[in-house]
């Protein structure tokens, strides 16, 4: 078993501020949020990164996005923008070997990222 604090998160073993669930995604706040929205969307299933996805799990992905963009709505940040991320690999920051994309809004966000 891979011990991996996302996984938990989705089971309920350590809390988390969970906004949204279904049989396959959780999101839940960022515990050290960097825009006054800040939610991570991930899959149930375990993948550690992009490079782990089948063809299975193609769908899964898919909602990853709609479920971010339902909640941009439901926050009133379509308007004005907000950006999703996925960092991959130590090197792009990722710190968390469980594939999330990163929602982030209510405020300007500069180009190119850091
Ligand atoms: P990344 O650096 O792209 O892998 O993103 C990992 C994110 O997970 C960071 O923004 C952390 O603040 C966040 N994070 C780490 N542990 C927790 C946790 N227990 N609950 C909520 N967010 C967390
Ligand atoms: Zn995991």
């Amino acid at each position: 078993m891979v011990e991996c604090i996302f996984c938990k998160i989705a089971d309920r073993e350590i809390p988390a501020e969970i906004v949204y669930e279904d049989e396959e995604t959780v999101a839940f706040v960022d515990a050290n949020p960097q825009a006054p929205t800040h939610i991570l969307i991930i899959p149930r299933r375990h993948l550690p990164n992009p490079g782990a996805i089948q063809d299975a799990d193609r769908a899964v992905i898919g909602r990853l996005f709609q479920i971010a963009a339902q909640i941009a709505r439901d926050r009133a940040i379509q308007e004005s923008g907000y950006r999703l991320v996925v960092n991959v690999g130590r090197g792009a920051g990722q710190t968390v070997e469980h594939l999330h994309v990163h929602l982030l809004g209510g405020r300007e966000m500069t180009w190119p990222p850091g």
